[in-house]
């Protein structure tokens, strides 16, 4: 129910896990967080963000690129293993998700008869997984993967991706679950509201539905479904803390 990523120059653990109680307020069972520094590291817990920290206290949990997600259960019970973050069969890719992918089943059953392996009961085991046979299966980079899986998949979503082989690059993408990008400097933001971005940043670009964001090497970029290149509209927020 809430997304919170980083990639910048910062510790992203902290910015994250304060970015998920912001977030609080939109209720949730569960929650979780990804690192990215050359390991793709995730952790995961159900119950409150306190329960998370305390469950991580004393890891290493160093990395300039991460994501945290708070989870309302649609699909599968609230559970440590269905948490997100959300690893592919090869745990080479992770994914935090928040809405529902509603042709889930059938998507399943055709990615099991690939070899792919499930262990939770979420539908957004089946997005990652998709997004990692595509992948293999077409040898192409991990945007074009997700641009390909968003053709596939039916229902809504705000998803954030990081993988093991693209240690410098965060992609996210979007249709009916809200998701703001925070522009700083050489730093980038992502949440499902601006609340866990106003304290660092207060330009904003609202990603629009069907819009697929990469950001990589400091820079940002913004493509529809199509792969047509968007430019990216930056917003002042004018807000108190
Ligand atoms: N449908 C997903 C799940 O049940 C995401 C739920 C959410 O938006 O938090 O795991």
């Amino acid at each position: 129910c809430g997304i919170v990523a980083y990639i910048g120059h910062r510790e992203a653990c902290p910015i994250i896990l304060k970015g998920l109680h912001r977030l609080e307020y939109r209720g949730y069972d569960s929650a979780g967080v990804a690192l990215l520094n050359g390991t793709l590291n995730v952790y995961k817990k159900k119950g409150k963000v306190n329960d998370l920290e305390n469950f991580i206290a004393g890891k290493d949990l160093h990395a300039q690129i991460g994501m945290g997600h708070t989870r309302w259960a649609t699909h599968g019970e609230p559970n440590d293993v269905n948490a997100h973050p959300h690893y592919s069969t090869s745990e080479r890719i992770a994914i935090i998700h928040n809405g529902i992918i509603e042709n889930y089943a059938s998507l399943k059953t055709h990615l099991q008869q690939q070899g792919h392996v499930f262990h939770s009961d979420t539908d957004t085991e089946v997005f990652v997984n998709l997004i990692e046979e595509i992948q293999s299966k077409n040898n192409c980079s991990l945007e074009e993967a997700v641009r390909l899986a968003l053709h596939e998949v039916v229902g809504a979503y705000a998803i954030v991706v990081l993988s093991k082989d693209a240690p410098n690059q965060l992609i996210a993408a979007r249709k009916g679950s809200p998701l703001v990008i925070g522009v700083g400097q050489n730093e980038f933001f992502l949440a499902s509201d601006a609340t866990p971005i106003i304290e660092y940043t207060n330009e904003v670009v609202y990603v629009n539905d069907y819009e697929i964001v990469v950001i990589r090497d400091g820079k940002l970029d913004i493509q529809s479904k199509e792969a047509v290149q968007q430019t990216p509209y930056i917003q002042k927020l004018e807000l108190a803390l």
